[in-house]
């Protein structure tokens, strides 16, 4: 049995927007731009909340709801700086510490009660410590697995510590309504609803067969995990997968044009896969493989990790066209994408020209999941 933290930053950009400037203490703030734009609220204090504000709602019905708030652009890039230092900071303290979105970390506690005491207490003193070193509070959750190590340390929010001893997960889950389970949203929820799923202790006491038929192979997991069970595997990002797609040529080819075409849509490929898991990458490679077998790999790694068509493929013909030095056909061609970290999901909340270009993939991604890869396609030359 595993014991697994997650730290979820309370009100992450309000507590570092305060730390630039105190004196939006105790103040409504919210975080998402210009109130009367077509922007959506990116995070708002605990003040704002009283006014039923909540982040991803419309900007504008946060204003109408809240005339007096004080809305801010943001300052995305000290968002990623104090995240990085928590990170560090927990990096230094355990072996296994997984960044799972700007503001929340899992890390693995199993075998230090020896060192750190029981956890609980661990947590509260780690609760402070965070506190008072970098001035931002957060909320814990501690469980025997990942699912209610998260839903556990939304529970008691602000500076909420809760754990759920093994063998109570069942217990804790029943009362809690469904859409307290990530991944139960908008879609599921009057599916859910409308058969009478109010808590989870009603998918706990239903069937598999039952949901599955409502749900698909995801009624089988959410079944399972109101039953208390759950992953408890961590992973450092640079130990994520790879992504990779490769074309074997039938015949042989030798028109540069057709293989540059290949990669054009090997590149939409693996950014499609990426995106859907929501990682960004920062090193792209090809393969190449000559008719006679020979086979180069060329890789570059960016300045800025990506999940965009157009960089992956530019970077991919570019290595395509220097690798490919001999008059011999080629038989084989591969994109492949490493060093991947998550995206921050929240920075799609910032409107620049980069933010709407990382908009419209998503959309993208959704179209081509729906209907079929070749669905849509993303020009070459920009979309915007
Ligand atoms: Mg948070």
């Amino acid at each position: 049995m595993r014991t697994i933290f997650h730290v979820d930053m309370d009100a992450f950009f309000i507590s570092v927007e305060r730390i630039l400037n105190p004196s939006l203490e105790g103040k409504p703030v919210i975080v998402g731009g210009d109130p009367h734009g077509r922007g959506v609220v990116a995070a708002c204090s605990y003040e704002a909340r009283k006014y039923g504000l909540h982040s991803a709602m419309p900007i504008r019905d946060a204003f109408r709801l809240c005339p007096k708030g004080i809305y801010l652009h943001g300052h995305h890039k000290e968002y990623v700086r104090f995240s990085r230092l928590v990170r560090q900071f927990l990096e230094d303290k355990f072996l296994l510490v997984e960044q799972a979105s700007i503001d929340e970390f899992y890390f693995d506690f199993t075998g230090c009660e020896k060192i750190y005491g029981h956890p609980e207490t661990f947590a509260r003193n780690l609760q402070k410590e965070i506190l008072e070193k970098f001035l931002l509070p957060c909320s814990f959750g501690i469980a025997s697995n990942r699912t209610i190590a998260k839903i556990a340390s939304d529970f008691r929010k602000p500076l909420g510590i809760t754990y759920v001893p093994p063998g109570k997960e069942k217990e804790f889950l029943a009362p809690l309504p469904i859409e307290r389970m990530p991944g139960v949203g908008k879609k599921t929820i009057p599916i859910l609803n409308a058969r009478g799923f109010k808590t989870l202790n009603d998918i706990a006491n239903s069937s598999t067969e039952y949901l599955s038929v409502l749900l698909g192979k995801n009624g089988i997991d959410l079944w399972n995990r109101a039953n208390g069970h759950g992953s408890d595997v961590l992973c450092r990002d640079n130990e994520r997968k790879n992504v990779s797609k490769e074309t074997t040529f039938e015949e042989d080819v030798v028109s540069k044009t057709l293989i540059e075409q290949y990669i054009f849509d090997l590149s939409s490929k693996v950014c499609q896969l990426i995106r859907k898991e929501e990682w960004v990458a920062s090193t792209v490679s090809i393969k190449l493989r000559y008719s006679d077998f020979e086979t180069l790999t060329r890789a570059k790694t960016l300045s800025h990790p990506t999940d965009d068509d157009k960089v992956v493929y530019e970077t991919a013909v570019d290595l395509f066209r220097k690798a490919y030095t001999r008059r011999v056909a080629i038989r084989l061609i591969g994109v492949h994408l490493s060093n991947l970290n998550h995206f921050y999901d929240q920075e799609e909340l910032f409107e620049d020209e980069e933010m709407l270009r990382k908009r419209l993939l998503k959309v993208v991604t959704k179209i081509r999941d729906r209907y079929g890869f070749s669905s849509i396609l993303v020009g070459k030359g920009g979309t915007r």
